[in-house]
């Protein structure tokens, strides 16, 4: 199989997997229990943030463990809300869904969705005047799902900093591509291992230190902050994953980009196809495409025949495909956003693979081509 959907999950890293299956052996105790087990593994737990912060550049009183990053975002919001119900909020339009949605259920009527440029990346200037006219939270991702376009979230925290107003950053995409170093320092910030070849259903939050942010009541987990016993395995096997990845960061970039470089050069020699936010720096393993005559969808479902895993930029959790609002957001027309395909690779790709996908690509652009001219389609777009 040729996996080349790492943006919507990777792989399980071999050496995370090991660290789980033995903490899952040796440290399954409730870290919250009050006997010499329970102790050790809180104790661990421990050192897991410790390390985690570490990475990141905050302290451990900051970071909470939870379920993912759906989980973190919308907990950001709704405690915002919680504290700040008349909160004027700026996101931008190219979140991911459950930054979006969460803004939008609990800010229907103050949200104000930042634009970007047709190149998929923030309006530095667009945000700066937001702030000026006054906000109480910003939310602009680190690299964008869908196109890998890396947002300046560095300059949005210093603009927000410059403004008094709190800064998240979903980092969701950025681990494990790109040095996380500094991103600690955002006010809010969320995480998932299974995007970085942790388990899944395990991430983290950065949230402000003063005791003040509470994600979900209960039983008094994680300072009080995040209730509901940790699941110690998995928060062990995700920093274990984060840490492989951050080693490996430069090496795997520029293998990716010189793959991806040649992969790009021969798809739009071959089929003409265009390369989204091809100006913007992107996340290296990431090539979201214009493919010619068919949907994106059907791209996909063709490439899957040949043991190729690749997605739209639109796919849901339904499996269904709708408008991509990212691609809408950077100025591209239905007919445009319905051929989108995103390719995302894993750190272990090889020339070959990159080699093999685009072959693949090329002779089943010739097949559909072949089968519409035996439809005599005349409606088909043509190469
Ligand atoms: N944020 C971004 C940018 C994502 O790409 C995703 C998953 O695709 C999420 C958040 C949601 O993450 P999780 O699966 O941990 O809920």
């Amino acid at each position: 199989m040729l996996y080349f959907d790492v943006n919507a999950t990777a792989p399980p890293h071999p050496e995370a997997d090991k660290v789980y299956r033995e903490a899952l052996e040796a440290h399954w105790h409730n870290p919250s229990s009050p006997y010499a087990a329970g102790a050790r593994t809180h104790l661990l737990l421990s050192h897991s943030r410790e390390e985690l912060a570490h990475i990141l550049g905050c302290s451990p009183v900051n970071l909470l463990f939870n379920s993912g990053a759906t989980e973190g975002n919308h907990s950001i919001f709704s405690w915002f809300k919680e504290t700040n119900p008349g909160a004027q909020v700026a996101v931008s339009a190219i979140e991911h869904p459950c930054v979006l949605e969460s803004a939008r259920r609990y800010f229907p009527d103050t949200l104000t969705l930042l634009p970007v440029t047709p190149e998929g990346v923030i309006c530095l200037q667009g945000l700066e005047k937001a702030l000026r006219e006054g906000l109480d939270l910003v939310s602009v991702m680190a690299a964008n799902n869908e196109t890998g376009a890396l947002q300046p979230w560095q300059d949005a925290l210093a603009l927000c900093r410059k403004y008094g107003v709190p800064y998240h950053c979903d980092a969701v995409q950025w681990l494990g591509k790109k040095p996380a170093k500094g991103l600690g320092e955002c006010d809010f910030l969320t995480g998932c291992a299974h995007k970085f070849g942790g388990p899944r259903g395990v991430g983290f939050l950065r949230v402000p230190g003063d005791g003040s942010f509470k994600a979900q009541s209960g039983g008094g987990q994680e300072f009080g902050r995040r209730s509901g016993t940790e699941n110690y395995p998995a928060i062990a096997a995700m920093i274990a994953a984060l840490k492989f990845r951050e080693h490996a960061v430069e090496k795997t970039t520029s293998e990716w980009t010189i793959n991806r470089g040649i992969f790009e050069e021969t798809l739009k020699s071959k089929l003409g196809v265009k390369v989204l936010a091809e100006k913007a720096p992107r996340l290296a393993n990431t090539s979201c495409l214009l493919m010619p005559q068919e949907s994106g969808a059907r791209w996909v479902a063709r490439m899957d025949k040949h043991g190729v895993c690749l997605s739209t930029g639109s796919a849901c959790a339904s499996g269904k495909t709708g408008a991509s609002h990212v691609l809408t957001a950077m100025g591209l027309s239905p007919e445009d956003v319905r051929r989108s395909v995103r390719v995302s690779a894993c750190w272990d790709a090889s020339p070959e693979d990159w080699r093999r996908l685009a072959e693949l690509l090329v002779e089943t652009a010739a097949s559909f081509r072949e089968e519409a001219a035996a439809d005599g389609n005349a409606h088909v777009i043509q190469i």
